[in-house]
């Protein structure tokens, strides 16, 4: 594996301030993240880990410490990072190569060339026949795929994913893990993914990251060695060491029923 560090949290520290006073969210983290990384982060419910996501994103800044993308300090949003949320939040009422153009348009960089990679995207990955249909026309899978498409349109070389397949139902979020693995891979992208939930971190990462309640701190890192087939989250799943990251994991998480 490459080993240029594309992301680098310095101590990072940040506390949100409203009304009702000040919320520490995370406490002094730090990690790096090397290119062509699958970088998986959990921990308990409110935590701390969107917060992460949205530093690196470029929309908040730390209270103390530093962000670092590429080498330089984050300062604002950058069509280097893509974010790809919970909800898929696609337009109802623009077609899909409407919507997987809209990232494009807001920089104002639709063209020809632009056009037709993402015609290219959506040809590669199950969607060129559905490029005139409607969001509300598409399963739940589909759409998240069109709004994956979506933030790969902007060539980000980084991807931020928070929760994505929490919409979906059990067995669509498998395949949905799946695609997204590959496509991240064939794309050569470098990925970070928020989840509560274990297994899909330990399916899909690298990498895993297991947070403290809040505010953040790192409790551990996990390198994921898995003995798979073909590396697929499906099959990842099946690896004779995978129970053993699950009950480590669950064991840091401390997790009261
Ligand atoms: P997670 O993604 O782990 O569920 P978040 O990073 O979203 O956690 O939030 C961490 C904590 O910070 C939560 O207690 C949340 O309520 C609080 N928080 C998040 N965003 C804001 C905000 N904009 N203003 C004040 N508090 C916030």
């Amino acid at each position: 594996m490459n080993s240029k560090v594309v992301v680098s949290l310095e101590n990072v520290s940040l506390k949100y301030h409203s009304l009702e006073g000040e919320t520490p969210a995370i406490n002094n983290i730090s990690f790096k993240v090397n290119e062509g990384e699958f970088i998986g982060i959990v921990g308990p419910s409110g935590c701390g880990k969107t917060t992460i996501l949205s530093l690196i994103a470029g929309l908040i800044k730390p209270t103390t410490g530093q962000v670092l993308v590429y080498g330089k300090k984050v300062q604002g949003p950058s069509t280097s990072v893509g974010y790809m949320l919970q909800q898929d939040y696609l337009f109802e009422w623009r077609n899909i190569m409407q919507n997987a153009l809209l990232g494009l348009e807001i920089r104002g960089k639709v063209t020809e060339d632009s056009k037709k990679k993402v015609e290219r995207l959506l040809d590669t990955y199950g969607l060129g026949d559905f490029r005139k249909h409607y969001p509300d026309q598409l399963s739940g899978g589909m759409r998240q795929r069109a709004a994956l498409i979506r933030t790969l349109a902007i060539d980000p070389k980084i991807l931020l994913l928070d929760e994505p397949f929490s919409a979906l139902d059990y067995q669509t979020r498998l395949v949905m893990s799946d695609e997204v693995c590959t496509i991240i891979r064939k794309e050569g992208k470098t990925a970070l993914l928020v989840t509560h939930d274990i297994s899909e971190a330990i399916s899909m990462a690298n990498r895993v990251i297991v947070l403290s309640e809040r505010p953040a701190t790192i409790k551990n890192i996990h390198e994921i060695q898995l003995t798979s087939e073909d590396n697929t989250p499906i099959s990842r799943r099946q690896a004779p060491e995978f129970r053993q990251y699950f009950n480590a994991i669950w064991k840091e998480l401390d997790v009261h029923v």
